[in-house]
């Protein structure tokens, strides 16, 4: 993965020619606090060599979050009747997120990557229309048990992958670093689920696994009891497994439940605050969802 995409097309030109598809691993890196990056980074240097293709997707919530604080826009977290939470994005919220997570947390991810011999290339779902998303124009929240809509809201859901792009890219030799903003289909930058958007790029790609990477050891029937961990989840327990997950961990089920059904072969939710956090849930560790 190291050096020029050149370098790395030459030596593909020397290797048989195969139809076989080579093996596709999409890491989704939690925004949450406490990831080892650094570790995460250092094994992508050893595992994703070429022929294992990877595509790494991440948040950035408490990047976002301290940036808002730190301009004096603290984030607004709303809550659907359905249970979900999510961050309020009106356009003050939109660029802060826009300067956090694409701005900063994107950038020093593809600079940890790079000082690792990794050659990354960072994106958002804007570039060159890699992710076209519904642009929730109206949406429900609870506050206080009464309903509100919220119709200045730049949230948006995932519905097309450009998975050519990814290709392009992938088959040079870089590893796409996505941020989780996509361009809605009535023309503005929207936030998305890093979660989900990493499902749909998963199964765009037809991935082999789909990881996701969080601030917890994997499933938990009991949170927040460690002892609880679910090391197998068959796919058919995933509407059991909504009762048991709180808050945002219900997007990962969700995103769960869409690449698998998107044709992603397995989904792994792990602990990426382990120093090896990907040889570790690839090793089996961490929640195995198939
Ligand atoms: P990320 O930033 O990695 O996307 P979040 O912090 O938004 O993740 O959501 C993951 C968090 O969900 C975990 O760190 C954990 O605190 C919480 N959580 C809620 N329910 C569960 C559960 N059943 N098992 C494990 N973690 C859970």
């Amino acid at each position: 993965m190291a050096g020029s995409p050149h370098e790395g097309l030459a030596a593909r030109n020397e290797e048989p020619v195969s139809d076989e598809k080579p093996p596709l691993l999409v890491v989704k890196l939690g925004g949450a606090e406490g990831l080892d990056i650094d570790g995460a980074c250092a094994d992508l240097a050893d595992l994703a060599r070429p022929p294992i293709r990877t595509v790494v997707v991440h948040g950035g919530s408490a990047d976002a979050t301290a940036l808002g604080e730190a301009l004096g826009r603290p984030a607004r977290m709303l809550t659907s009747p359905s249970g979900f939470v999510w961050r309020y994005t009106d356009r003050a919220a939109l660029e802060t997120f826009t300067m956090a997570v694409n701005g900063k947390r994107n950038t020093l991810l593809v600079e940890r990557l790079q000082a690792h011999g990794v050659n990354a290339l960072g994106l958002c779902g804007l570039d060159g229309r890699l992710m076209i998303a519904a642009h929730k124009t109206a949406v429900q929240s609870v506050e206080g048990g009464r309903r509100r809509v919220i119709r200045d809201d730049f949230t948006g859901k995932v519905e097309r992958v450009n998975d050519g792009l990814l290709w392009l890219l992938l088959e040079a030799d870089y590893l796409p670093v996505i941020a989780p903003l996509a361009l809605s289909t009535d023309g503005f930058a929207v936030n998305v689920d890093a979660d989900r958007a990493a499902a749909k790029i998963a199964a765009a790609l037809e991935a082999d696994t789909l990881l996701l990477l969080t601030a917890a050891p994997g499933l938990l029937s009991a949170f927040p009891d460690q002892a609880t961990l679910i090391a197998d989840l068959p796919r058919g327990r995933l509407d059991e497994a909504m009762e048991f997950a709180q808050g945002r961990m219900k997007k990962k089920i969700l995103g769960a439940r869409e690449a698998l059904a998107g044709g992603v072969g397995r989904v792994i939710i792990a602990d990426g605050r382990r120093p090896r956090p990907i040889s570790d849930a690839l090793a089996g560790m961490g929640t195995t969802i198939q």
